[in-house]
């Protein structure tokens, strides 16, 4: 079974709030929890980044390769107006490449 390849943001006594990933190593620890094949992260470090008092962290998944769109929907809700407005438009080019793969690809007005 594939593992969890997150970095878990965890509590750090020094300072508050937790830093991002590289910059502090004391408040982030490689998760190693069994995954579903396919999937990067687990669901305790999805509720981890999700709920991080950092909004930069919370924008990151936004930009995050394979994002869903239930995680877009829910940080389309976020207090911080910046990562709210992020996800809303990451949700309009997810909307807008679904329609465009469903397109049958002809234009019934074409000229043929
Ligand atoms: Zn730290
Ligand atoms: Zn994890």
């Amino acid at each position: 079974m594939p593992s969890c390849k997150s970095w878990r943001p965890k509590d750090h006594a020094k300072h508050q709030p937790p830093l991002k990933p590289g910059e502090c190593r004391s408040c982030w620890t490689p998760c190693r929890n069994p995954v579903d094949r396919g999937t990067v992260r687990c669901a305790d470090c999805l509720e981890l980044l999700l709920s991080h008092p950092d909004s930069a962290v919370r924008r990151a998944l936004i930009n995050e390769e394979g994002v869903t769109l239930d995680i877009l929907i829910r940080l389309a809700q976020d207090d911080e107006y910046a990562v709210a407005l992020a996800a809303e438009g990451a949700l309009e080019l997810a909307d807008s490449s679904e329609t465009n793969t469903q397109d049958p690809g002809f234009d019934p007005w074409a000229d043929r």
